[in-house]
């Protein structure tokens, strides 16, 4: 994953990925094929210390595939979708 996650960003100036508790992990769990588990990539997340950044960097980036942050991309797009309506609402407000 970890691997993955440097190729995806394409960056090195992202100082958490160092911390990435995916470091070393599978890719094959945070990138499954359509239907399998995502339970053993989400407990990863869930005991990462930079889980916020990565989540926030993947809604930023509208990443498309994978668990990132310990959420999947339907996850992730709810959330964005979340974020639009309040922009709209505090916009119209
Ligand atoms: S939150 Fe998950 S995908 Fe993101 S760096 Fe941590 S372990 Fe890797």
């Amino acid at each position: 994953m970890f691997t993955q996650l440097l190729e995806v960003l394409g960056s090195e100036e992202l100082a958490w990925q160092d911390l990435a508790n995916c470091r070393g992990a599978d890719p094959d769990l945070f990138f499954p094929e359509r239907g399998a588990s995502t339970r053993t990539a989400k407990q990863i997340c869930r005991e990462c210390s930079v889980q916020t950044e990565c989540l926030e960097f993947a809604i930023v980036s509208s990443e498309k595939f994978g668990i990132w942050g310990g959420m999947s991309e339907r996850e992730r797009r709810k959330i964005r979708r979340q974020r639009a309506v309040a922009a709209a609402a505090r916009k119209a407000g």
